[in-house]
């Protein structure tokens, strides 16, 4: 086999900026897939001002088999730049690096938790730049997160270039949920037409804006045995609420997870049976957290109430 990518091209009638959308660096996180499958049917290109590159599948060997990596066991998204003639992850890399990513300003990735977990839909983001916060607000996910970059990533890489990058969170691997879907379609539609490139007046408000947060803690396993999972994603925890406890197989010996924050869950593992040490919950500290539960409410409803989402209809 050899390294290739598949891409699809829609190039507006009139000028404007080039973008990319991308799905699948890890082979088993597909939910972006079918986000694009279905924002693509949502565009012409002739009622559009400049150009989307679309690439569903970035890593289709680990795709095919259901997995996240290479075939040897290289993760892509910590392969990047990448070389013409290194390790096939590092080829990926380098053909998504000249080929897609030093054409556009701006990207777009859509990932999704690792198998058996679950990620509440959330934009993340490079720390300290206000315009790009304003695209990831306009995205409206239930929340926007603001963190370090990862080095040898596809966003590190970007940034270096002066692409400006969303990456997407949402859903478990190998599955797709319809809220993160819906939440994907109507937040890339919506960055489209803040950036000019469409013009619709059919999308509607975004309602209340998106939880903000620049911290985020990881809860794990105080033991091995059967986990009961309480505050699952979308939870809003105060500070010391139980949020899991495990057991051992009769019930005995339980021990409590407490959140150490006042936050929303923003990932949760579907793993009843766990071992010490697993990660059992992921919770955003959010800021102005009074109307967080309220409006975690308001986005879900705005998200899946947009009926224009539901029709195979070009805006
Ligand atoms: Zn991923």
């Amino acid at each position: 086999m050899q390294a290739n990518m598949e891409v699809r091209v829609f190039h507006g009638k009139r000028t404007g900026p080039t973008i990319f959308v991308s799905a699948a660096i890890h082979g088993d996180e597909i939910i972006g897939t079918e986000i694009i499958r279905r924002v693509m049917k949502k565009l012409h290109p002739g009622r559009m001002s400049g150009t989307v590159i679309f690439v569903p599948v970035v890593n289709m060997f680990g795709f095919i088999t259901h997995s996240r990596y290479l075939p040897d066991r290289r993760d892509l998204n910590r392969s990047f730049p990448g070389t013409e003639k290194g390790s096939l992850a590092s080829q990926l890399a380098n053909i998504f690096s000249t080929e897609i990513i030093d054409h556009c300003s701006l990207g777009i990735d859509i990932h999704s938790a690792a198998q058996h977990r679950y990620n509440l839909p959330q934009i993340r983001i490079a720390s300290g730049n206000p315009e790009l916060r304003e695209l990831a607000l306009e995205f409206g996910p239930p929340v926007v997160i603001e963190a370090e970059l990862r080095p040898g990533s596809l966003r590190a890489l970007a940034r270096e270039a002066g692409v400006d990058m969303l990456l997407m969170e949402a859903g478990e691997a190998l599955r797709f949920d319809e809220f993160s879907v819906l939440t994907g379609v109507n937040g890339i539609l919506r960055v489209l037409k803040k950036l000019g490139m469409i013009d619709t007046k059919r999308l509607g408000k975004r309602g209340v804006p998106p939880a903000q947060a620049t911290r985020t803690v990881w809860l794990r396993s105080t033991r091995g045995g059967i986990c009961r999972m309480i505050s699952p994603s979308g939870s809003k925890v105060h500070k010391g609420d139980m949020v899991a406890c495990i057991s051992d197989i009769f019930g005995d010996g339980e021990e409590a997870i407490l959140s150490p924050v006042d936050g929303i869950v923003i990932g949760h593992s579907n793993l009843p049976v766990v071992n010490q040490g697993d990660a059992l919950l992921h919770i955003a500290e959010v800021r102005i957290f009074d109307t967080v539960g309220e409006r975690l409410e308001k986005i879900e409803d705005a998200i899946t109430s947009n009926q224009l989402l539901d029709e195979d209809e070009v805006i």
